[in-house]
């Protein structure tokens, strides 16, 4: 399902008025005829509930408006109120403000002295919150009297709708700016903003639901957007079939070049991980102690050992020739970034002619000079989580994590796939952008991520195109934590390989 951005949802309303003649005002009425629909297929019948409606001044208030209107089709319970100067409400917002006042309805204005102590007892008092205070086009800090109503929100209500999205919420990022709305239930319409799916946006949302608005789908699919969420239909598409007539190197083989004596258990994950989603030959490349521990735990597992303790320049030339009857490879879980092993990372980058997906310590090792990512011949995939991503680009974490626009920059720049991991993963290759909110808070334990390597690296290795392999990755991975039966959190990275047949098969079905 595809996303939109805030100025892309400004330009597709615009079309609608211009190419196909349906006013702006047709569509704030569809929306707020949307959200009581929603709450009445939530809430079911709400003859008996009472409401409180809080609008800002801009358009966002204006579909509150028109929630409070149409719910007057079912109860009497109505109170709305309007936060804002008189000159900053839009023509929309307005004209629906005298509808409401022809019918009766008792608009209580607040500009900037409240009766917070009123307010929040009117709160106290209201079995539902519809919150269309702040919209898509919201900027910079919340202000009073918006924080502090926002506050009282939170504090006191029992249940909350959000009109689009939670108020206090960047759209494009999913950023609280100071202080947000925490709804129970977001209509949002035509399609999600990014701010639906990124964290905190993503809880503060609640449950998501997406509304049709009578924009005509031909006219969101002409402007090609090019962020999407990854749906089971999506990756079931790119699942790689199981020829009847094969053998094992029908199903790839991958080359895992990862470990240390310091890290001995990363490379066995990267290869379960591999092995589990159908690699047909798994061929890992580590130190002796690595390799007794991985062939110990599964014997399938064909292992060649390097001499010492880490990789050097001295298993180059193994390396280069193990590569060259591969098909493709993951580089870097456990290595280490002592200077011997990076010294060896970035050589055996600029001689490879086989895709690769670099994790970890491979990360760490080029974030000195990421240039080397441009000499590489073949296709390349990144799968840092934010701190590495933050080294890679040399920014602080809390300025890369979920940003997807640094993503796709780097993408472009640099000819890679970027996996952003996360509770929220982005996959994107720079002209397209996909977002993973399947898996749980399972994955937040050490060795996951090697596990997801593996499955990436091995739908490459079957010839899945790199993005695509990306994609269909993060998703079975992270429905794997999900088929987890007992409470989040207690389950080992061990037993999350050993799910992910039930996630492929659910995939496959
Ligand atoms: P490290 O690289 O630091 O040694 P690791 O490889 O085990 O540790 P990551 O590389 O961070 O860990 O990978 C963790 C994986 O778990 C990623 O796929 C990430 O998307 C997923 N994950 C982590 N936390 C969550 C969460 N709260 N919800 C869903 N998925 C999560
Ligand atoms: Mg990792």
């Amino acid at each position: 399902m595809k996303i939109i951005s805030g100025e892309e949802m400004r330009e597709l309303e615009r079309m609608t008025e211009e190419s196909l003649k349906i006013p702006a005002s047709f569509l704030m009425e569809r929306a707020g005829l949307a959200v009581v629909l929603a709450l009445e297929q939530e809430l079911g019948d709400l003859s008996g509930k009472s409401f409180l409606v809080l609008c800002g001044t801009g358009n966002n208030g204006g579909d509150g408006l028109v929630v409070a209107r149409n719910l007057l089709d079912h109860t009497d319970m109505v109170s709305c109120v309007i936060v804002g100067e008189e000159e900053r409400m839009t023509n929309l917002t307005r004209e629906n403000l005298e509808r409401l006042r022809l019918l009766g309805v008792d608009v209580k204005k607040f500009g900037v002295d409240i009766d917070l102590d009123g307010l929040a007892e009117m709160i106290k008092r209201s079995d539902v919150i519809v919150d269309a205070l702040l919209g898509t086009g919201s900027r910079g800090e919340v202000r009073n009297p918006l924080s502090d109503i926002i506050n009282l929100v939170n504090l006191y209500a029992g249940y909350v709708v959000s009109v689009d999205l939670p108020s206090g919420l960047e759209c494009d990022t999913g950023r609280i700016l100071g202080m947000a709305i925490k709804a129970n239930l977001t209509v949002t319409f035509v399609l999600p903003k990014p701010c639906h799916v990124l964290f905190p946006g993503r809880e503060l949302t609640g449950k998501l639901k997406v509304a049709n608005i009578g924009i005509p789908r031909s006219l969101c699919e002409s402007m090609n957007l090019k962020r999407s969420i990854i749906t089971k239909s999506h990756v079931k598409r790119i699942l790689p079939e199981r020829k009847k007539d094969s053998h094992k190197k029908t199903f790839g083989t991958l080359l895992v070049i990862a470990g240390s004596r310091q890290y001995l258990g990363a490379p066995i994950l990267t290869c379960l991980g591999a092995l589990r989603i159908g690699c047909g030959y798994v061929r890992l490349l580590s130190c002796e102690e690595v390799g007794r521990l991985a062939v110990g735990r599964e014997p399938g597992l064909v292992f060649t050992s390097i001499d010492g303790d880490s990789f050097s320049l001295k298993e180059l030339d193994l390396a280069l020739e193990l590569a060259q009857e591969s098909d493709a490879i993951v580089l870097g879980p456990g290595l280490t970034n002592r200077e011997h092993v990076c010294e060896f990372v970035m050589n055996f980058l600029m001689q490879i002619d086989k895709p690769v997906l670099i994790d970890a310590d491979g990360l760490n090792c080029i974030s000195k000079n990421v240039d080397v990512l441009n000499s590489v011949r073949a296709p390349v995939i990144i799968t840092p989580h934010p701190g590495e991503f933050a080294r890679l680009v040399k920014q602080p974490t809390e300025q890369v994590k979920y940003n997807y626009l640094l993503a796709e920059r780097f993408a472009l720049d640099h000819n890679v796939i970027v996996v952003l991991k996360g509770a929220t993963t982005i996959v994107t290759d720079g002209k397209n952008t996909y977002y993973n909110l399947v898996g749980n808070t399972s994955l937040a334990k050490a060795g996951s991520g090697d596990v997801l390597s593996g499955v990436i690296g091995g739908f490459l290795a079957q010839g899945v195109a790199p993005t695509e392999a990306c994609v269909l990755g993060v998703y079975v991975h992270g429905l794997a934590s999900e088929k987890y039966s007992m409470r989040e959190g207690t389950m080992l990275v061990s037993e999350l390989v050993d799910l992910i047949p039930y996630a492929v098969e659910e995939v496959a079905r």
